[in-house]
């Protein structure tokens, strides 16, 4: 058997974890207006929230709210 198995890897990947702390889907969902203003604004967003970039690249479902909580902001903006 030459199958690797994922859980090993999954494993490795939570004792190593992320290149920084990690959000949960909660505290992503609360600092996702204070992120996207950073954002809109130019701001470090990744000093300022640290492991939210992180997460929303991981997290598709915190992805979507985020385009399109910019989408919206960017269009107030105008
Ligand atoms: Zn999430």
């Amino acid at each position: 058997m030459t199958e690797q198995p994922t859980r090993d890897r999954k494993l490795l990947g939570r004792l190593l974890g992320p290149a920084g702390p990690e959000l949960s889907c909660d505290q992503c969902f609360e600092e996702l207006d204070r992120y996207v203003e950073l954002e809109l604004a130019g701001a470090d967003t990744d000093a300022a929230i640290p492991g939210m970039r992180a997460h929303l690249q991981g997290c598709s479902a915190c992805a979507e709210d985020h385009e399109s909580l910019r989408a919206l902001l960017v269009e107030q903006g105008r």
